[in-house]
């Protein structure tokens, strides 16, 4: 499942932290999730939720911020927000762009004790 190998990878980064600083519960967790990873809200909770069981990040709320998807125009680098599917450029009409924004995956900031 996608969201569970996302889900391990922001583990390991929370447990190295948890060392790191001696940290002894965390009590939220608050992710930035671009548009394009395809992570649904729900199922990311609810992997979260098991996987952390019995660890010190057991009963954490997982906040989930998301990012929409952003792209710059290739032809007059006009940058803009989209959604799935893309649309074209509103300025002038193409649809050749860079996604600049959307894909982003990280831990904004832990709350812990
Ligand atoms: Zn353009």
């Amino acid at each position: 499942m996608h969201e569970l190998a996302m889900v391990r990878s922001i583990y390991d980064v929370i447990s190295e932290k948890i060392k790191e600083y001696g940290v002894k519960k965390v009590k939220e967790v608050k992710l930035i999730v671009g548009e394009l990873t395809g992570v649904e809200d729900m199922t990311m909770k609810s992997c979260f939720e098991i996987y952390v069981q019995a660890t010190p990040v057991e009963g954490a709320s997982l906040i989930i911020e998301r990012v929409p998807v952003k792209v710059r125009c290739r032809i007059c680098g006009n940058e803009y927000e989209t959604k799935i599917p893309f649309s074209e450029c509103d300025v002038c009409g193409n649809k050749s762009f860079q996604i600049i924004a959307g894909k982003e995956l990280y831990i904004e900031s832990l709350d812990v004790e």
